[in-house]
């Protein structure tokens, strides 16, 4: 493709975050091309191509089985709401890279002459670990309010520093964020805080201000993140985590502590994730997930320790695995540590038994026995169920017994 475009007399380039990665020994996830022939050009050189972003020159190319974005160079006109230019002007490699918003991310590779072209110092950076926003770091932000996120999430990534002039401009810029679509700073979190880098992007938001103007409708949002007490930074980082996760970790932090079995009820919980709908349109099933993993761990942390059933039903859950970490992470700065404990050990005990056995009694056989059908059938099944679960019944017929007992009509 870049062969082709340099034969009819083009530069052309790899550019951006395709040139990072592969200077970072890393695995590129999309190689960009850009280029000095204008958009025609390249639609006429490549039959298969698709005009995707043509007012910024982007042209969608097919080679092979993958697609490549190939652009035109330009520089951005002015940005009128903190996200866009009104315009884009067709340019050289060098002002191509000066519109790019970080230095790491300004770089263009010739893989012919394998050769790195860098007007903009980003390979110094690379070199030392140094995030660092290309010309006036505060310009820059003024410009693309989702720079201030971008920021957060390749510092994590790579575990970069973030240059101090570059770190105090996001500071002093971070109100700005809530003017970027909920669904973008969605897409933003999700990328910083599912890795197993995470914990880096947590800490980062709310040292940089960040943290407290997304989650700003959550009733107390702290200052900082203190590891000593923040339940995010403690869960297990060996593996990345699911969005949904990372959302109520992040729920239980920003409502503060330590009384945290209140946050757990599930209308607490469903409040605090009905915002997080509102705030960043997250998915239903990411919905149900921040709900399902905190209303779990809620029962086991009362006062009275949880019944047999209740810890057979608990690790029946889908999201027990999310319950898990949490708590795991609850414990490890002191938060119902010894009731946990406790759990982990019966847990591990009851996972190698049947701790979901098949029902004994079904609705079925409800209707069969004659009982009135209406809200009692959840009652006396669950009932039933519980009985099962405790070991005080074996048996149908046991079971039918306790049925017709526990039935009001
Ligand atoms: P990733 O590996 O996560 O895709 P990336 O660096 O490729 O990271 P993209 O969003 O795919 O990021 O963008 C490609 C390139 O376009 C970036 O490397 C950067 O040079 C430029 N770019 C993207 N978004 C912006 C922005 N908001 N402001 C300035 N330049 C940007
Ligand atoms: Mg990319």
């Amino acid at each position: 493709m870049l062969k082709r475009l340099r034969d009819s007399g083009h530069v052309a380039y790899f550019a951006g975050g395709c040139v990072r990665d592969s200077l970072l020994g890393l695995e590129a996830k999309d190689w960009d091309v850009a280029t000095d022939a204008p958009p025609d050009r390249v639609r006429q050189l490549f039959k298969l191509s698709q005009a995707v972003g043509a007012a910024f020159g982007v042209i969608l190319v097919k080679s092979g089985r993958s697609q490549v974005e190939v652009a035109t160079f330009r520089s951005d006109g002015v940005y009128e709401d903190g996200r866009h230019p009104s315009s884009v002007r067709f340019t050289s490699a060098e002002e191509d890279a000066r519109r790019r918003d970080f230095t790491i991310n300004g770089l263009f590779l010739d893989p012919i002459e394998d050769r790195v072209i860098d007007f903009v110092g980003g390979r110094d950076d690379l070199n030392a670990k140094i995030l660092r926003a290309i010309g006036s770091p505060a310009e820059r932000f003024t410009e693309d309010h989702l720079r201030l996120l971008r920021a957060v999430r390749f510092a994590s990534r790579f575990g970069f520093e973030i240059e101090p002039v570059t770190r105090e401009a996001i500071f002093a810029l971070a109100p700005r964020i809530k003017s970027i679509s909920p669904e973008r700073i969605a897409d933003e979190l999700r990328l910083m805080l599912t890795p197993t880098t995470r914990n880096i992007a947590w800490t980062l938001l709310w040292e940089l201000g960040l943290g407290r103007e997304i989650f700003r409708f959550l009733p107390k949002p702290p200052e900082r993140m203190d590891a000593q007490r923040s339940i995010f930074l403690n869960v297990d980082v060996e593996h990345s985590i699911s969005f949904g996760l990372a959302l109520a970790a992040a729920i239980l932090d920003a409502r503060g502590q330590p009384d945290i079995v209140p946050l757990l009820t599930r209308d607490e919980v469903s409040k605090s994730a009905a915002a997080m709908v509102q705030a960043l349109r997250i998915s239903n099933r990411e919905y149900d997930e921040i709900t399902e993993t905190l209303a779990g761990i809620e029962p086991l942390l009362q006062a009275n320790p949880p019944t047999l059933a209740q810890k057979k039903r608990f690790l029946a859950r889908e999201t027990t695995l999310q319950s898990r970490l949490i708590m795991d992470a609850m414990a490890r700065i002191g938060i119902h540590s010894t009731r946990i404990q406790q759990l982990r050990a019966d847990w591990s005990e009851l996972s190698a038994g049947d701790f979901a056995p098949a029902p004994l009694l079904s609705g079925n056989d409800l209707i069969a026995l004659g009982i009135k059908p209406g809200p009692q059938y959840k009652q006396i099944l669950d009932g039933v169920y519980d009985a099962q679960l405790e070991n005080k019944i074996a048996s149908r017929e046991q079971a039918i017994e306790l049925a017709m007992t526990l039935r009001t009509a």
